[in-house]
This record gives structure tokens, sequence and C-alpha cells, in this order.
């Protein structure tokens, strides 16, 4: 039996890829070799790579003038990598929360950095608005879930600049016009994938010959010449990558698992609004479809309730450190039974402690 598995990453997959992949690490395309023994330079792995790219080009609708990446280091990686290749002199960033602070902690190694906008104030509890963005910066760099709040961006602010989005833990979650942003990235770990592989899409004229000395691996433009393959790629990672997204393709795509998702967190949020003993953390307009922070009213029950839930087998749903309380992490492979499996749970603890 499956857990309902609704941690925050990595992150459950969905069990045919799991099953494909299981099967390909011990006879990959019946050629009496696993996947993870053979040569990345194989027509059978260009083959994985070239599917997984088609892949994420079809399900995003990406536009022809950019490139697909799979790289290596995570999205923290990615932190250093956009300022290296794209800070000139000055970058624009949102602060709203851990992980948009760890990219700026990196951009302000590499030129001078303006946060134009922070929602620390209110323990990243919301989304920050209307804020101006200077012209004068390289790009603007956003966040589009806050994986650790349990914030969302329900829309993408309009960029006179160019626009760079971790979309770490939401991407293919959603249709998103990819032709509105300069750069995505993602570690793949949360919502398409496992842990090693990070997928960046790039828009091909966006980088410019910069002044510093960018190590060759750390540089776009080596990656992008070597299609993901300067040096050997994650070929594991990406096999699962390809399965998982396979699966998403199958059953109808980005908009469909958007319905399913809103349904998820409909679901869930209804029992945090009308349980008497839990309240949510987030402000309700910016509330994540991905990840849901919650609390109990009263903190000596946690313990209770994280044993009951993982009686029930709910597991990873112990909140974050900076945040407390409880996460709920419902990203594309968790089945909505896992999240009536949390509210039935939530129902039953309330009526047996009333
Ligand atoms: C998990 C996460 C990261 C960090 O990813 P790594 O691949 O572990 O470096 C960055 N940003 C967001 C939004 C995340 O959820």
């Amino acid at each position: 039996m499956r857990k309902h598995n609704l941690g925050a990453g990595p992150g459950v997959l969905p069990e045919s890829a799991l099953q494909k992949s299981a099967a390909a690490a011990l006879d990959f395309n019946n050629i009496g070799m696993s996947i993870l023994e053979i040569s990345h330079r194989s027509k059978d792995f260009e083959q994985v790579l070239e599917n997984t790219t088609s892949l994420v080009k079809e399900l995003l609708g990406v536009p022809d003038n950019y490139s697909i990446l799979f790289l290596q280091g995570g999205a923290s990686t990615q932190f250093a990598m956009v300022p290296m290749n794209l800070l000139h002199t000055k970058a624009a960033y949102v602060d709203s929360g851990v992980w948009a602070n760890k990219a700026i902690k990196e951009a302000k190694l590499f030129g001078e950095v303006n946060v134009v906008a922070s929602s620390k104030d209110q323990n990243y509890s919301y989304i920050p608005k209307n804020y101006v963005i200077p012209t004068d910066c390289d790009y603007l760099h956003i966040t589009s879930n806050n994986t650790i709040y349990g914030t969302q961006m329900s829309a993408f602010p309009t960029s006179p600049i160019p626009l760079i989005c971790d979309m770490s833990s939401d991407i293919f979650s959603r249709p998103v016009d990819v032709s509105k942003f300069d750069l995505i990235y993602a570690g793949a770990q949360k919502n398409m994938g496992p842990a090693g592989v990070t997928l960046v899409i790039i828009k091909n004229d966006i980088l410019k010959e910069v002044k510093r000395v960018v190590p060759t691996m750390m540089r776009y433009a080596t990656h992008i010449e070597g299609g993901s393959m300067y040096n050997t790629p994650p070929v594991f990672s990406i096999y699962v990558c390809m399965a998982t997204l396979e699966w998403l393709k199958s059953i109808g795509g980005v908009s469909a698992i958007e319905k399913i998702n809103k349904q998820k967190a409909e679901l869930f949020y209804n029992e945090v609004d009308t349980n008497p003993l839990f309240t949510g953390t987030c402000a309700v307009e910016d509330r994540s479809r991905m990840n849901a922070c919650f609390l109990l009213k009263n903190p000596e029950l946690d313990e209770e309730f994280l044993k009951q839930a993982k009686a029930h087998g709910i597991i990873g749903i112990k909140g974050h450190r900076s945040v407390g309380g409880f996460r709920a992490s419902m990203y594309n492979a968790a089945p909505l039974e896992s999240v009536k499996a949390l509210t039935d749970l939530m129902k039953d603890f309330a009526l047996k402690t009333a």
C-alpha cells in the first residue's frame, strides 16, 4: 500500500513513472543493460533527452526561440547562475520568502540588488503586489510559489525588463504563458521528477557578453550549445522526468491537472476554513494550490494530530520550522484521495476532540 505522501519535496511521483523507471533500471528498452549503465552519447539516451525536451515544449507551449536545458546543482545553483550570466549592473528581486532570499543573497555577490517588494513584515504570508518595476535593472526575479510559506502568485507581473522566475514548486501545475518570461528554472523534485536535475527554459537572445569571468559549467551558453550534453547529464533523473511528463500528457496535460489541483485545494482549504480546530496561515487570495500551510489553534494538539496522521498513512505534513504547524503539499502526482484522507482525519479529529 502506497502512503498518502503529502511531503514538500522530493515529492510524490506518479506510480506509472515509478514502474517504468524501475523497469528501465533493470533492463532499458530490452538492450540487456540498465539505463544506469549506458552511455549518455548512445542513441537510446539521445532519444530520452529528445522526448523529454519535446514533452516540456509541448506541455508548456514553449515558443521556438527558447532553449530547454537539463542542468545539475538544483534550483540553488540557478540562484547564482542567473546573476553570473545576466546581472550586468543591477537587478530587481521580489522578496517573497526563504527561497527568494537565497536568490537575493547570491545576486548580491555579483552586483547591486534592488529588492522592489517584500512580504517579510507578515512572515511572508502574502504575495507582494502593486510594486514599481525599475527600468534601469537588468531583470526582475520572482518566485511563483513559495513552498515554505504556502503562497502562490495567481497572476504574474507585466515586466518592462526581462522576467526571471523560480518555478520549482509549481511548474507543470497550471498553464503559463512562457513568452512572458525570459528565463524559468525549476528543481525537478517537487513537481516534475526526482532530485538531481534542474529544468531551465531560457530565451535564446537574452544572453549578452558579461564582463566577469564565468566558469564554463556555469555559463548558459555552454549548455545551450552542448544541448545539455556538455558533460554527462543526470541520465536517470531525466528518464524519470520523461516518464512523469508522459503521465501528465496521458491525463490531458497542464490544463487537466490544473482542474484536479483546484479540486484538491478547494477540498483542503474548505476543511481548514470550516473545521473549528484549524486555521490557515496565508492571505486567502494568495493561498497556494501546491503547498497548504495550516495550524491547529491549540498547538498542544500538534503531536497527537501528527501521530494520527501517521497511523492513517499520511506522511510529510509537519510544517517547516519557519511557519510551524502543518503543511500539506498537493503536487501534481498527489491523488485527490490523499487529500481526502487528510480532510477526513481533520473532521474526525475535530469530532473526537470536541
Ligand atoms: C525546493 C526549492 C528550491 C531549492 O531547490 P534545490 O533543487 O534543492 O536547490 C528553490 N526554490 C523553490 C521555490 C523551492 O521550492
